[in-house]
């Protein structure tokens, strides 16, 4: 089954406590769905470098030498432009040109946290990128990384005023541990030989593995994945959904999720989060058409998601619910919005590929409906927010400091500001709702100024400051107007003592 689908189902009417979502539908849109607009700049990372770098090459290639430059280098564990995940596998990537005729072997050699890694590629013309991998930093200090680049073999004519290039970035160690524990459940003998289970449930949750350290903002070992190989088969009563009418039965989702959790927890006392791993086609069985997962608000730390052999991204969908994440899909306003696109381009480098997105290439971020044939990553918000929330709390250190998120909120929380339930994913408002952004500080020296200035399109509407505390908080600002919002893309600039430090955008659109 191919089309849209949505990883939970809203069966909130009742309880009024699940993360909730449009109703299934299955007309094909897919990735050509209209973008979102104003939630994405389709901003590419311009990976031919500075304007002068690109001159330094331009001088040498009329002086008639075969030049190779180092003219861009990239550091990243994910998502462009954020500070080192201490311990989290990073890439570093150099952008190499060559004006000489044909191709030349370059090496790169790059200084990472005291150590030194080489590779070694064919370039060719303007812009070769060589990927450096080079593990994942063991000293928690400001890094510099430096990158040259030179000719593997005889070179002549190779200008070395512009082979080399350093980068400085701050780090941040997160204080946040992820044990999460793959429980099959109500998989049948049957189901377990058609899908192979012994070979491809272990690959599956390797899959998911992989994904969650690549997107999530946390070290190696802060993310501890186990499983179990023997199903547990579920009662009737814990998997009677839906009446035939379609009504929730209440009793038996938290009959479901109570199972699940002890039944799990018996295996793996310590897990911080249990994903029910339920067989293909079981949502449709019970009730509810179109569900590849989902995640109640009022059970902390379990979630179930559909074994889908492709996707290895439900897991941290919905363990993103359980960080008040909320949906990048929206089904209440005409057009429907199925898919958030990232904003930002990044590097999933646990798997080697770069997530480069650009007007012909839309990654949607995981946070999006799921599609099974779909690839997705990690949306540049989510990866701010959970950056900053488990920086920020305590136990998490900086090498200096930093605002880490402007996080787009429904709610604050009153005593703490940080953005609360349906927190970092919302991005569209009602006219008359109030826009919340939580500004996440780590490590402040205290009596800095921290303004918001709130803009509709290009005209500033409202700016508001605050004086910092010493040390790490969140910050709370708001933008409401009782007469309605007039409908438009918004941003919001945040600046310390008067340098801009974070933007974060946003949209007015009535739903009726
Ligand atoms: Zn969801």
């Amino acid at each position: 089954m191919r089309g849209k689908w949505v990883r939970i189902i809203l069966w909130g009417a009742v309880i009024g406590v699940l993360f909730g979502c449009g109703a299934a539908q299955t007309t094909a849109s897919g990735v050509n769905a209209p973008a979102v607009v104003g939630a994405t700049s389709n901003k590419a990372i311009d990976l031919t470098g500075d304007a002068a770098a690109r001159k330094s090459s331009a001088v040498a290639q009329t002086q008639g030498g075969s030049d190779l430059s180092l003219d861009r280098v990239l550091v990243t564990q994910a998502v462009y432009d954020e500070p080192l995940i201490f311990n989290k596998d990073t890439v570093v990537r150099a952008v190499v040109g060559y004006t000489g005729a044909g191709t030349v072997d370059a090496r790169v050699t790059v200084e990472f946290d005291g150590k030194t890694f080489t590779e070694t590629k064919p370039v060719q013309g303007k812009q070769t990128v060589i990927d450096v991998f080079v593990g994942a930093p063991q000293n928690f200090q400001t890094q510099t990384v430096t990158a040259r680049v030179e000719a593997a073999g005889e070179s002549s004519g190779d200008d070395p005023a512009n082979n080399s290039k350093s980068v400085t970035l701050e780090m941040v160690k997160p204080n946040e541990t992820i044990t999460a524990y793959f429980l099959p459940v109500d998989w049948t003998t049957e189901q377990r030989q058609r899908y192979n289970f012994a070979v491809s449930f272990p690959k599956f949750v390797q899959d998911n593995a992989i994904y969650l350290r690549g997107a999530y903002p946390l070290s190696k070992d802060q993310i501890t994945v186990d499983f179990s190989s023997v199903p547990h088969m579920l009662s009737a009563n814990e998997k009677h959904l839906a009446n035939n009418q379609g009504d929730t039965d209440v009793v038996s989702q938290y009959l479901l999720y109570a199972t699940i959790s002890l039944a799990a927890r018996r295996l793996k006392p310590d897990a911080t989060l249990v994903v029910g791993v339920l067989p293909p086609g079981w949502f449709a069985a019970h009730g509810k058409r179109g569900a590849l997962g989902m995640a109640l608000r009022d059970v902390k730390g379990t979630v179930t998601g559909q074994y889908a052999v492709t996707d290895p991204t439900t897991s941290a969908h919905e363990l993103a619910h359980l960080y008040w994440l909320y949906e990048d899909y929206d089904y209440s306003i005409d057009p429907p919005r199925p898919f958030t696109w990232l904003d930002r381009s990044g590097y999933f480098v646990e798997a080697k590929l770069p997530e480069e997105i650009s007007p012909d290439k839309k990654i949607p971020t995981f946070l999006s409906s799921g599609a099974p044939d779909q690839a997705y990553w990690v949306d540049t918000r989510a990866y701010e927010y959970l950056t900053a929330k488990f920086t920020i709390q305590p136990g998490g250190q900086v090498t200096a400091p930093m605002i880490l998120a402007a996080t787009m909120a429904r709610q604050i929380d009153p005593d703490k500001n940080y953005p609360t339930e349906y927190s970092a994913g919302w991005q569209r408002y009602e006219p008359k709702q109030t826009v919340y952004v939580s500004v996440g500080a780590a490590d402040l020296r205290g009596g800095e100024t921290l303004e918001a200035r709130w803009f509709n399109g290009d005209q500033q509407v409202f700016k508001d400051a605050k004086t910092t505390q010493a040390g790490s908080a969140w910050y709370a600002f708001s933008l409401r107007n009782s007469n309605g919002m007039p409908e438009g893309n918004y941003h919001v600039d945040i600046y310390l003592d008067g340098k801009l430090v974070k933007t974060s955008k946003f949209e007015v659109k009535s739903s009726q």
